[in-house]
């Protein structure tokens, strides 16, 4: 089954976007889903960074909350020989149970205090989503 799951962004794009949906979410309840992901080679000497906007276009996964703790899903850019570009899947990093909901963790990027608020609920909650600068 082919699930279109996100726009890829250059970098560029990706952080007119971030300033753009900053705007938007500061007057009005929006809810952005442009993931950054950064992929490092194996030489560990470069990192390649995907941008992928899923506010516009996506699949079920821009639903998936993010979780301070780091959740129990694990997210890994799966690459298919002949495919140029990565798929970003979720994997189960821990036994789930029926009916638990699926979190993971939007990353390390720093807390902004101006960012959108985190309701993970969570003991270790920073109160606020990790956000890159836009
Ligand atoms: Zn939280």
């Amino acid at each position: 089954m082919h699930l279109c799951a996100g726009e890829f962004v250059t970098t560029e794009e990706a952080r007119r976007r971030l300033h753009a949906y900053d705007e938007l979410a500061s007057t009005r309840n929006f809810s952005p889903a442009l993931l950054v992901v950064r992929e490092h080679l194996p030489s560990g000497k470069a990192c390649l960074r995907v941008n992928i906007d899923a506010t516009e276009i996506g699949n079920v996964a821009r639903f998936i909350n993010h979780s301070c703790d780091g959740g129990n899903l694990m997210v890994v850019l799966v690459r298919n020989s002949g495919c140029f570009l990565p798929r970003l899947c979720f994997f189960a990093a821990v036994d789930i149970s029926e009916g638990e909901e699926l979190i993971f963790s939007y990353g390390d990027a720093p807390r902004r205090p101006n960012g959108l608020p985190c309701f993970c609920g969570k003991e270790e909650c920073m109160g606020v989503l990790p956000s890159e600068e836009a």
